[in-house]
Order: structure tokens, then sequence, then C-alpha cells
């Protein structure tokens, strides 16, 4: 579900007219529904209701910090994976006791950083780092509050790029080794046992995966419980699927259901990360028409976004709906690749798709962007990167500025042998 419709023929986000934000911000720009974001949250909240969930928004989908702050004020965490969303979430007044901190190669630098804010959990995913924030904690005079982030190989289904829970994933401990590094963890001077965490792959699209995973660290909570070792907090990581196209993923609701006895059981408070389940739906990338071509084989529309924009279609052949901004009368349709301006082959937005016949100038919306889509942007072929865009009702804001050309050279300097 999401707030992005027509209304006579023009497409709005909520009660704000597409074509009012094109002609006042340019394009391309991405477009977030606050009343999407807020819906999505109450989704997982209703969900998991009693069970005292802390719902942590996974911040690499989306780092905008209005995004975040949308979250925290309804009283949600946050999932991080590097000192700089630790920056941007505390930024976005997320409280430290909200933050969880997962990854594989978290520096010293940013262990320092978390343990002096204060942070919920730290989700260790090697013994040498569980080594290391030990002495790190003992250098500053704290305890680091810690789970093990458990690789339960499980097959999450979903695309290769985006599966972490198989044991050839570079994720996690196995469960022979957390069981055995509770063990060791529990004897060190300067980590506190909190929890247990796992996070098998993203865009899942059937349950029996995520209660698969929840079997496997039951085993281990109970051996643990033998060994006396409570913990007290489950996270179960993200993952939850969305519809880009046909897919029909389970809803938080059903997610929750799957999981509810097991998590009643067990008497632990659940930690949920979502990131695409959050945010996906509820953003658009908005762009122009600039010329439209056609080759003896194809057809072609060349818009003023790109794989630098939006980088899912060519990165893992993502499908992201293309919407006309505006419908025309009796619209023609045609069969044609929506392409970018890069040099790169491999440059497209949406391939082989039905699409009106656009004309330059056209508005076109790409669908499901409020996910994966700024946060992997970059400046390639020195294009600025986007304009981020909060709408709220008929209320709509600028919540990132579009980069300009001083801002791609900025920090760039000639070596002095050469001045
Ligand atoms: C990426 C990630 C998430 C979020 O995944 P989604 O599929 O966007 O829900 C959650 N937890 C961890 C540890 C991650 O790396």
């Amino acid at each position: 579900m999401h707030h992005f419709n027509y209304r006579q023929q023009v497409l709005y986000a909520e009660d704000v007219d597409l074509r009012e934000i094109a002609a006042k911000v340019g394009t391309p720009c991405f477009v977030y529904s606050q009343g999407t974001l807020q819906r999505h949250m109450k989704a997982f909240e209703e969900a998991f209701k009693g069970l005292d969930p802390l719902i942590c928004l996974a911040v690499k989908a989306n780092t905008n910090r209005a995004v975040i702050a949308t979250f925290a004020a309804m009283g949600g965490g946050v999932d991080i994976v590097s000192g700089g969303e630790m920056y941007r979430s505390l930024a976005s007044g997320v409280p430290a006791g909200r933050v969880v901190y997962s990854g594989v190669g978290k520096t010293i630098r940013e262990m320092e950083m978390g343990l002096e804010k204060g942070i919920l959990m730290f989700n260790i995913e090697s013994i040498q780092e569980m080594h290391m924030l030990n002495q790190v904690a003992g250098r500053l005079g704290k305890k680091a509050p810690v789970s093990f982030r458990v690789n339960p190989d499980v097959d999450a289904k979903t695309h290769p790029k985006i599966t972490t829970g198989l044991a050839v994933n570079k994720f996690g401990l196995t469960m022979e080794d957390a069981f055995e590094q509770y063990q060791v963890a529990k004897a060190l001077p300067n980590l506190e046992l909190k929890g247990v965490s796992c996070h098998i792959g993203s865009q899942l699209t059937q349950t029996s995966p995520f209660a698969d995973a929840l079997s496997r660290l039951v085993d281990l909570i109970t051996k643990l419980r033998e060994k006396g070792i409570q913990l007290e907090l489950l996270d179960l990581g993200g993952g939850l699927g969305i519809t880009y196209d046909q897919e029909t993923p389970p809803k938080p609701a059903e997610y929750a259901a799957t999981l509810r006895n097991t998590l009643e059981e067990l008497g632990m408070r659940p930690v949920l990360e979502p990131g695409r389940a959050l945010v996906g739906n509820a953003g658009i990338l908005l762009a122009e028409v600039v010329v439209t071509k056609k080759t003896p084989v194809k057809n072609f529309v060349v818009v003023d976004a790109a794989m630098n924009d939006l980088m899912r279609p060519s990165f893992y052949g993502s499908f992201h709906g293309v919407q006309p901004v505006q419908i025309r009368k009796d619209q023609e349709t045609i069969t044609a690749d929506v392409v970018g301006p890069i040099c790169e082959t491999g440059d497209f937005l949406a391939k082989d798709r039905e699409v009106p016949r656009f004309e330059p100038g056209d508005l076109v919306a790409f669908m499901s962007a409020g996910a994966y889509g700024y946060t992997m942007s970059s400046n390639y072929n020195s294009r600025p990167r986007a304009a981020e865009v909060l709408v709220s009702g008929e209320k709509w804001a600028v919540v990132k500025q579009r980069e300009t050309y001083e801002d791609l050279c900025r920090g760039e300097s000639l070596p002095d042998w050469m001045e």
C-alpha cells in the first residue's frame, strides 16, 4: 500500500501534484510519502503488539534524516552498518538506546563511537571482532552490550546478491561457533550478553525461511539457557519483501503471526530491522523524458535519471514500475527500454517494457524507489545526486538539496607540483 495515486489522469504523491514538485525542484528527484512511511511503521507495530517490539529502520535502505526522524518520532530505532549511519541516526533524533549496530567490518574507531554514545547493542559477526570489542570497551572503561549474529544457513529463496544467511555468505557466525563463543564472551570482562541476532536476506516473499531461521535460533537459545546464559533481545533482522511487480510478499501481520507463538514462549523482546518493507513503496524517482529514439530492433526512451540515481535495475536486474505522471487521452503504448544518459550499456531503468509513447518533456515516475534508491546513488559520469522531497498531505519540502557542480569538485585539489 502506498499513497501515489492518479487524480484526473495526473499522478499525485498524497495530495500533491507531482508536476508541481518537478517544476519547482527539477528532475531527477526522489519523492517520499510520509503518510506511507507512517502507515508501514504502524503495520509492524500492530503486527507485533503485546511483544514489546523494537522496530529498527535498516538505515542503509534510506538515510535521509527526515525519513529516519519520521520513524524515530513513532518510537522506532535504527539498524546501522557504519559510523556514518550512526552519526546520521543520532543527528535525526534517534536515542542511542535504540541503535543496533550490525556489519562484518566495524573499525576500532566505529566501536569507540558506539560505546561513547551508548548504543543498545553491537551485533558481533566474528570471533576477532568479539575480542577487539572487548579490548576497546576495556580501554574506555565500558561494558559493550553484544549479541552474536548467527548464520542459520537457511535459503532465503531470493536474489543471490541479497541472500545473506547461507553458509557460503560472509555474514555472522555458524550456529556451532556461536554456541561456543557465547560461553567465551561470558567470561570476557568488558562484554555484556544482550541478545542473539540473524538476518537471512532481503526481498523475501515467503514466511517459511523466517520460521526456519527462528527455529534454528530457538535451538541455540535453549542450549545457551542450559549453560546458564539468558538473553533478553531476539533480533530477527529485516528482509520482508515488497511488491515491485507481481510479487505477493507476506504482510507484516502474516510475518508476525508465523513468529508470535515462538516469541511468546521464549519471552524475549523482538528486535526487527526492516528496511525495504518500511520505505520501498513509500518513494518514487521522478524523471523527465529527454529524447526518444528508435533503432531497427528497439525503441528507447532516454530520461534524465540513470543508473547512478537508481542502481537496482543494472545491479540486480530489478523491476521498477514505469508510470506516466500525466496520462494522455487515447495514449498509445509501445515496447521500449527506458534508459539513462550514462555511457554504459548496463544503464537502464526498465527493459522491454510496455510504456506510453512518451515525448520529450514528459514526466515519468519510477515506482518503489524509496529503498536502496538514493542510498546506492553515485556521481558516476559526474552527475550531481538528485534532490529528495518529503510529502505529507498537501505539504511538501525539499529534504535534500540537489547537488551542484561545485559539490562535485568539493575537496579536490591539484598537488603542489602542478600548481
Ligand atoms: C540490509 C539489512 C537489513 C534490511 O534488509 P531489508 O531487506 O531492507 O529489510 C536488516 N538488517 C541487516 C543486518 C541488514 O544488513
